[in-house]
């Protein structure tokens, strides 16, 4: 480790390494050295490691090497990309003067450097490390008294949210914002209640000091961050909401060196304003990721239609968050069908948005001073479809009986440019060229006719350019040697000859007009008066033209920043409107309907279908069957709990899965793919997958399902929406199905959250006979010539039996050994009027006196515990002996 303080021999610009390390113990330096970035000690090493690049020596600090390895400035964004995601924390330490300042100083003086910004995961602004089709966040977590909050701060949106919540809804509300990095205090960092929350969130978590959580001092950080004096303003904040913003303010001023961009204030959204979505729910449902972590396959993913990046991040944050209010799920609604009525408006809207840039992502570059001309180019051309955009409404908006509805009337609000937009989109277009460069710093992006001065600056160096031109043919014409005017940078404009032709010039006498500058191998170059005057010319003109364009570009620059807030605004208004149409252009495709949404405790789908499911099979050439599913919470004309039994691979998870995506659909105002749907609001929807289909994850797994139970249980209310699948398969067969039983009785209950279960325990059919609001449904199969056919219809009525046998003939185990298992089967079956009597198990009470367990004998017990559907024919012929012996 190196010692900041520098010894005798440690040179001046190492000392100046060394105190910009320490200010930034944790992440890799990378400091600017003219046209590389190098990187000294440890972090040479590992970044040599992680990136392969090489590792070299230079010089020595305290007697030993110091490691250096290095990266040319131009190819810095690309190992910046691949250090972040690998999950290192990068700080760029650059000049902060040209070398030419320095000098002035003295001829020892260093240049100086500083910090001017650390790249961490949540940070990112640039498109080449940023997906363009999904938001890119920082979230802080914090927890005081017993609440939780997480702070949202979306950099390249300038967005700013904050929620407060009940500690174990943290996971829920954390997951819907999807962060790419997540700060915590350090005292909660090994916290084993929040673990599960962070795991959940997928982003990379930083550890925080404890001290910048406490709410007197992050106060006054937020309020610096917004230049404000109080927060009332923004509401009233929570404690703990303070706590998390002001960890995102500290963050903030330390990575960003100082150069924070305008952010709006803070969102607040409780508890009551979002569908809560826990982790695992999210994954088992794949809602905005497969659970491989793939885009593709997602629901989000089926369903995007949108034609901008800002429209598709407008849509993952719809489906990822989706509403509880049912006036607000509403008002989308309304703004998808007004749309989806007009096709001709859509598509012509449609081709407007897609000649739009991403204006978020370039206001906020050049609000943070990191943008080039190509980010002004994106606003005028987003400003330019603004503009177009609200022509193309405007006759319709002026429509008094089929006018568009509050949504879309609020984004053509923000779409009609205000004085300081429309005089900005005006300069940029007379001003910027048609396709400007990345970088200003080569100039060449300002309109002629924009500046006179500059105009000016540009013609005596084109001019003189012309003159310069002239000049080969007259010094050729006066020396009859073959010149060509050639340039460099060292030597700016010269005559070259070959050396064979320059002979006779070289041996010319004092005054020849000719006059020597430099011998190469093969030419030789001159020079004349004229011309080396001609060069600095054109070079004081070059240069003038080239501060006047930065100039212009900074004149630019601050008036984006300035107006940064309505310009986000116009980002918003388009992004929106790319949904709506995106979500109207979907239900059209795939005939959605719009879905009833109330207060009610209702769940009443009319032939749904899965998304992604549906998408897959036809494209296969399959049919897909649509079913119907009708709870109630209250009972009233449908059951609130549903046991859904049958084979495997005949549809079960997918009938569950599907209705409770029809919920995150409907309450994301997302049309649904079905003939009629009817939903009372959702607060807590949960979905869990049993042991069956993760066996990857060994023996945990059912530790696992337990948390996961245990969760559902102590959350759900009324008004949840609760999916089931396969409890209690991680464990030996009579554990799980009792697990599998109380579980379906307390949530038929005491819960009393509408419920799909989806179970192998056949037994759990005779809870419909044994609780009021309990219906069978079991999905269909046929046997045909002795094949199995799935029929993928849920029917009223329990399974009645699990085709285990000839599921596996199915997957192709070996006709032996299927007939062998045949036997056996048959065999248990005759056995199994002994089986125990569940009926006997009097009725759930959540806090009845723990009944006297059913006396059973050992044979009951035994001939319970086996699943003939897992026995091997080698198993099962060994539980027969056993039972054998027993008797
Ligand atoms: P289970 O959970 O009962 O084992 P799945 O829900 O995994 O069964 O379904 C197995 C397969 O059956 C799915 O991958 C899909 O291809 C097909 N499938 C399921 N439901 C339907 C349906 N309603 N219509 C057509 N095919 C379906």
């Amino acid at each position: 480790k190196p010692d900041a303080k520098a010894d005798s021999g440690t040179t001046p610009v190492m000392a100046q390494f060394l105190a910009a390390k320490a200010d930034q113990p944790d992440a890799i330096l990378f400091f600017r050295m003219g046209d590389f970035y190098e990187l000294f000690f440890d972090d040479a090493v590992k970044a040599a490691a992680a990136l392969g690049i090489t590792l070299t020596k230079r010089g020595k600090h305290q007697g030993e090497d110091i490691p250096m390895a290095g990266v040319p400035v131009h190819a810095l964004d690309g190992y910046l990309a691949r250090l972040i995601r690998m999950g290192f924390k990068v700080a760029i330490c650059e000049q902060l003067e040209a070398p030419a300042e320095a000098k002035k100083r003295g001829s020892k003086a260093v240049v100086h450097r500083g910090v001017v910004r650390v790249v961490t995961p949540g940070t990112l602004t640039e498109d080449t490390l940023l997906d363009a089709r999904g938001a890119n966040r920082l979230a802080a977590v914090a927890i005081r008294k017993g609440r939780a909050a997480v702070a949202v701060v979306e950099l390249s949106a300038g967005a700013v949210d904050s929620v407060a919540c009940d500690l174990s809804d943290l996971g829920a509300a954390l997951a819907a914002f999807r962060p790419s990095e997540v700060l915590v205090p350090d005292r909660l960092f090994s916290d084993e209640a929040l673990k599960g929350a962070l795991d959940g969130s997928g982003g990379v978590v930083q550890a925080m000091p404890q001290a910048l959580a406490e709410p007197v001092g992050a106060r006054d950080r937020v309020q610096r961050l917004y230049g404000v004096s109080a927060l009332d303003g923004f509401g009233a904040f929570e404690e703990a909401e303070v706590s998390a913003l002001g960890l995102i303010a500290a963050y903030l001023e330390t990575t960003q060196a100082g150069k924070i961009p305008a952010l709006a204030p803070p969102r607040r959204s409780g508890e009551s304003g979002f569908l809560a979505i826990d982790p695992a729910t999210r994954l088992s449902l794949e809602i905005d990721r497969t659970q491989r972590g793939e885009r593709d396959g997602s629901l989000l993913h089926c369903i995007d239609r949108s034609v901008t990046s800002g429209g598709a991040r407008a849509l993952a944050e719809r489906i990822s968050r989706p509403l509880r209010d049912p006036a607000a799920i509403n008002a989308g609604l309304d703004a998808v069908e007004w749309l989806l009525e007009r096709r001709d408006l859509r598509r012509d809207l449609r081709d407007g948005l897609r000649s739009s840039a991403d204006v978020a992502r370039a206001t906020s570059r050049l609000a943070l001073g990191r943008g080039g001309p190509r980010d002004l180019a994106a606003i005028r051309s987003g400003l330019t479809t603004a503009q177009a955009l609200a022509s193309l409404f405007a006759a319709s908006a002026r429509d008094p009986l089929a006018g568009p509805p509050a949504r879309v009337l609020a984004c053509l609000d923000r779409l009609t440019l205000d004085g300081e937009l429309s005089h900005l989109l005006a300069d940029l277009g007379d001003g910027l060229i048609e396709e400007p460069p990345h970088l200003a710093r080569d100039g060449g992006f300002v309109n002629p006719g924009h500046r006179p001065e500059l105009d000016a600056a540009r013609t005596l160096r084109d001019d003189s350019r012309r003159v310069v031109a002239d000049l080969e043919a007259r010094a050729v014409a006066e020396s009859g040697v073959a010149f060509k005017v050639r340039h460099n940078a060292v030597l700016g404009y010269f005559l070259e000859a070959s050396a064979k032709a320059a002979e006779n010039l070289l041996r010319a006498g004092p005054d020849s007009p000719f006059i020597h500058r430099q011998t190469l191998a093969n030419q030789v170059r001159f020079t004349t008066v004229e011309l080396s005057e001609l060069d600095a010319r054109i070079s004081q003109a070059g240069h003038r033209a080239l501060a006047m364009e930065g100039e212009t570009f900074e004149t630019w620059r601050r008036e984006v920043a300035r107006l940064a807030g309505p310009l986000q605004g116009v980002a918003e208004a388009l992004a929106e409107l790319d949904a709506h149409a995106a979500l109207a252009e979907w239900a059209e495709d795939v005939g959605a309907v719009r879905p009833v949404v109330d207060d009610s405790l209702c769940f009443d789908v009319e032939a749904g279908r899965h998304p992604v499911v549906e998408a897959a099979v036809t494209a296969q050439g399959d049919p897909y069957t649509p079913n119907n599913c009708r709870l109630a919470g209250d009972g009233q004309g449908a059951s609130r709990l549903s046991i859904v039994t049958g084979p495997n691979m005949a549809g079960k998870s997918t009938f569950l899965r599907q209705n409770a995506l029809l919920v995150v659909l409907a309450q994301a105002g997302a049309f649904v793919p079905a003939r009629a749907m009817r939903l009372g609001v959702v607060d807590r929807l949960f979905s869990r997958v049993g042991a069956g289909d993760d066996l990857a994850r060994g023996r945990s797994t059912f530790m696992m399902e337990m948390v996961e139970t245990a969760a559902i249980l102590t959350q759900a209310t009324p008004h949840s929406f609760v999916v089931l699948d396969e409890i209690g398969r991680g464990t030996a067969t009579y554990d799980g199905l009792a697990i599998a039983w109380a579980t379906a009785e307390a949530l038929h209950e005491t819960n009393r959250a509408r419920t799909l279960f989806a179970t192998h325990y056949h037994e759990l059919a005779r809870l419909e006979e044994r609780l009021d609001y309990v219906c069978n449904l079991s999905m269909k199969a046929r046997e045909w010539n002795g094949d199995l056919v799935f029929l993928h219809e849920a029917a009223p009525g329990a399974a009645d039996r699990s085709y285990g046998v000839q599921v596996a003939k199915l997957a192709g185990v070996p006709s032996a050994v299927v007939g062998r298992a045949r036997e056996v089967l048959e065999r248990l079956e005759s056995e199994k009027a002994a089986a125990a009597r569940l009926d006997d198990l009097p009725l759930f009470a959540a806090v009845a006196e723990p009944a006297p367990a059913p006396m059973s004998s050992a044979l009951d017990d035994a001939v319970a515990a086996i699943d003939p559907d897992e026995l091997t024919p080698r198993e099962a012929l060994e539980a027969l002996y056993r039972l054998k012996g027993l008797a």
